[in-house]
């Protein structure tokens, strides 16, 4: 892969790219299906990714007629990769089998090893036959929602899609390597202002956050909405405070720490909430919820904003959702894409029908929604939460600070980019955005 870094590293076009030969293998980060117990009885806390991520070489795949060959320059951990390392709450080997039963192509993908990464900004390098809007020396970034066209089901929403799968979680040769497979509808332009692990970053954790609050699939969210945001500066949340702010709504930002709320701040959210200094304790015990510390979240709300949250954005799950039910304004919108705290959710059903409240589940974005929230990267709208950035070696390093809650924002990973700060290719642009509304995750990381 080192000729092709080197052909995009001198700016060689799309025919001399083209024309590079693919290599045998290519070095990947994967976990082993061998190792899929080697955790067992460990409490979840304790797995640790750096065991069980390992970086090497891994054969290239076969490539199908829809797909393309990207050389990755860079890659993002998500925290779908801490799942996978840490085989929590399944081992994705499951799923890698029953993609491998549904015909030729899917049977590539069932294999001894499982090469992760839902994220990567690259190259295209080879198209299948059937690729019309795609070519080598493409600069891309990747979304992870893999469909299988031939599915009707697939047709409205493809995030109704029946066997709807996520790139390098539920299916095999994810971006966290030097190159990757991926079907020609998940590449989108690569926004020109960005670096290559600024542009890794975003898609899949921007366009959860947009498909969850602007989009009509999610809570449809409108000017002058307060809109609660749990962990406001890591990866979902800090694009969903700035989607808020851009729709004209008013975020209520909820951190771990003072150093997360200067931080907040600094993006301009004005109304925000240091869970840790508050002291919620939302759980008397592990099977009985105090009500009483909701009410306080909800005044604490109410001082900030003036009234309770029209939309609550929900994902630590167990640990929340009771008091993330109790809080939301009547007829207002529960938004939930996850549970991190766990899954097993108890909320007091009364304050929910009495109150007209809606939950709505979310998952990542239709190609549409995720183009549209790429789009408000290309221009400047929405900035990357880049705080730190990792060699490819570093990966299990990367995941365990994801895991331990130790980051903030996005952690980038360098794949075949040399350092950080390539790939800018439109300066002038970057300079009209500005460099410290681009760089404020990575300078409050540094
Ligand atoms: P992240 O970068 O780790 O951020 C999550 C934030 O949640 C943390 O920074 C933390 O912020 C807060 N948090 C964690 N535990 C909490 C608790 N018990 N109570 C209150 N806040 C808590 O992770 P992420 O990338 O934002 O992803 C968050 C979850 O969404 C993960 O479970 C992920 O798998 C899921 N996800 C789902 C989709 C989908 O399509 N369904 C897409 C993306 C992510 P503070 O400590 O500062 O409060």
């Amino acid at each position: 892969m080192e000729q092709f870094r080197d052909a995009i590293m001198s700016g060689a076009g799309g025919d001399d790219i083209a024309g590079l030969p693919l290599p045998d293998t290519y070095r990947a980060a994967f976990v082993r299906r061998d190792d899929t117990e080697m955790f067992a009885g460990v409490d979840s806390s304790d797995k640790d990714p750096r065991k069980s991520l390992h970086v090497g070489e891994v054969a290239v795949p076969e490539l199908a007629p829809d797909e393309a060959y990207v050389a990755v320059m860079a890659g993002a951990v998500n925290f779908n990769t801490v799942w996978t390392s840490i085989f929590e709450p399944l081992s994705t080997f499951g799923f890698l089998d029953r993609l491998g039963r549904e015909g030729q192509w899917g049977a590539r993908h069932a294999l001894p090893y499982h090469v992760v990464g839902s994220d990567a900004s690259g190259v295209v390098v080879r198209v299948g036959s059937a690729v019309r809007n795609w070519k080598p020396g493409d600069r891309v970034v990747i979304h992870c929602n893999y469909v299988d066209d031939q599915d009707p089901s697939a047709h409205d929403d493809s995030m109704l899609a029946a066997n709807q799968r996520i790139w390098g979680f539920e299916t095999n040769f994810g971006g966290l390597a030097d190159l990757t497979m991926v079907k020609a509808n998940q590449l989108m332009p690569k926004p020109t202002h960005l670096s290559w692990e600024e542009a890794a970053v975003n898609a899949l954790c921007n366009s959860t956050a947009y498909r969850m609050l602007v989009s009509r699939n999610g809570a449809a969210m409108t000017q002058g909405d307060r809109v609660l945001v749990w962990g406001a500066t890591g990866g979902i949340g800090s694009y969903a405070v700035q989607h808020v702010l851009n729709g004209g709504g008013v975020p209520v930002g909820v951190v771990s720490s003072p150093d997360k709320a200067d931080l907040l701040r600094d993006l301009g959210v004005e109304a925000v909430i240091d869970r840790r200094a508050a002291g919620y304790r939302f759980w008397k015990d592990e099977h009985t919820q105090d009500e009483s510390e909701w009410r306080r979240l909800g005044k604490d709300i109410r001082a900030l904003v003036g009234n309770d949250p029209d939309i609550v954005f929900e994902h630590p799950g167990r640990q929340t959702m009771g008091a993330s039910v109790f809080v939301c304004k009547r007829g207002g919108t529960i938004v939930t894409c996850a549970a991190t705290s766990g899954y097993m959710i108890e909320y007091d059903n009364r304050h929910l029908w009495m109150k007209l409240k809606t939950i709505k589940g979310s998952h990542f974005a239709n190609y549409r929604e995720a183009w549209d929230a790429n789009q408000l990267i290309c221009d400047g709208k929405v900035q990357p939460p880049l705080s730190a950035v990792y060699s490819l070696d570093e990966v299990g390093e990367a995941a365990y600070q994801v895991h331990h809650n130790l980051h903030e924002g996005k952690i980038g990973v360098l794949c075949l980019a040399p350092g950080e700060g390539l790939g800018i290719d439109n300066p002038e642009r970057r300079a009209e955005i500005g460099e410290d509304r681009i760089t404020a995750f990575r300078r409050h990381g540094a």
